[in-house]
């Protein structure tokens, strides 16, 4: 079998794949203004057999996890037809997705009956103020009946982000809350660290803060680091037995960030992104046209694994062309 492999011993068995730039909700980090129309790209998002050529050649590829992302993935309306030529067509074994939650508690039963593997839902705050404050939408609690909805349809693999936030979600009574929270909910609960962006340098240097305070907390409430297998990926993750939940964080400054990358990005445009940062990386549309096309497909990303860096250099502020994050799925 094919392997996707770069130069420095890093395999990738998981893709992020964007379907959409499009996203309803307006997080200040990411699009504070909400989405804006460019008339002019006419919106060209991969369509549904696209999708399948590219997953079936990922599958050959020896992927075995996808996450679909965006923009905000469940406003496509073919968004269940994705899911199903994935779980169906792909070959790949583990489909996840993340999302903001929008609608959530309506869609729980149809996500658990679409046959996901993983969702990951992004949810800022579990204050409703701090929360509708960030996202532009009152929705905290309608996102909070999705995820009992989910879980009471028997759904194990929930995931939930926030983006840590300097004064206004990283105060150690932000932490209890959370802590509450796990304690009673079988969740992963990370802490991402705000990542700068083309766009959010301002809104960045005003809020992003290291996740030390966190890991402090963690460390002085009996929180135990669990260390994972080879392609468990860049996430440090903390047991304690007392709580049904895990606590986790994600650190994408800290030093051997990138040593733990094992993932690729497709952008909703079907680009092959080698980072979430920087410029590398080709378009593979002209190669998604047939199914016949796919020895030419595999061996054209076969190829692209010599161009991935080994880091993604945003210690020193290189963002390369990432805008924001809903262009590459975060
Ligand atoms: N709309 C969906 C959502 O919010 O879950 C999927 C796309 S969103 C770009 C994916 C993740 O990236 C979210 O968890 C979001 O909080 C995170 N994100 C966006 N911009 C970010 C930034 N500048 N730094 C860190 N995380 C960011
Ligand atoms: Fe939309 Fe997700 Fe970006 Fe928030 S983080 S604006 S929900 S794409």
């Amino acid at each position: 079998m094919n392997i996707l492999k770069d130069r420095f011993g890093r395999t990738f068995p998981y893709i992020r794949m964007s379907i959409t730039d499009v996203c309803n909700f307006k997080c200040g980090y990411c699009l504070p203004n909400g989405y804006q129309v460019d008339k002019s790209d006419n919106r060209k998002f991969l369509h549904l057999d696209e999708i399948r050529r590219l997953s079936k050649c990922f599958s050959l590829l020896g992927v075995n996890k996808i996450r679909i992302t965006g923009g905000e993935p469940t406003v496509r309306k073919d968004f269940f037809d994705i899911i199903k030529v994935l779980k169906f067509d792909s070959g790949i074994e583990n489909i996840a997705i993340t999302t903001n939650g929008y609608h959530l508690d309506q869609k729980a039963e149809l996500l658990v009956k679409s046959g996901l593997t993983g969702i990951n839902i992004s949810m800022d705050s579990l204050n409703q103020e701090t929360f509708k404050n960030i996202t532009g939408h009152d929705r905290l609690p309608e996102i909070l009946r999705g995820i009992k909805n989910l879980q009471d349809a028997g759904f194990e693999n929930i995931k939930i982000n926030a983006v840590l936030l300097n004064g206004i979600n990283s105060s150690e009574k932000d932490f209890d809350q959370w802590s509450k929270f796990i304690e009673k909910n079988k969740v992963d609960f990370r802490y991402i660290e705000l990542m700068r962006t083309g766009d959010n340098l301002e809104y960045f240097k005003k809020y992003h803060i290291s996740s030390k305070k966190f890991k402090k907390y963690l460390n002085e409430n009996g929180w135990i680091y669990q260390t994972f297998g080879k392609d468990s990926g860049p996430s440090l993750n903390y047991i304690n037995p007392k709580f049904k939940g895990k606590f986790g964080i994600i650190a994408p400054y800290s030093k051997d960030f990138c040593k733990s990358c094992n993932r690729l990005r497709i952008t909703s445009r079907g680009d092959l992104r080698l980072c979430l940062f920087g410029n590398t990386g080709i378009n593979l549309r002209h190669l998604l046209k047939e199914d016949s096309q796919i020895d030419e497909l595999k061996n054209l990303i076969l190829k692209q694994m010599q161009f991935k860096k080994e880091s993604h250099y945003l210690e020193l502020g290189d963002t390369g062309s990432t805008k924001n994050l809903s262009k590459t799925g975060g």
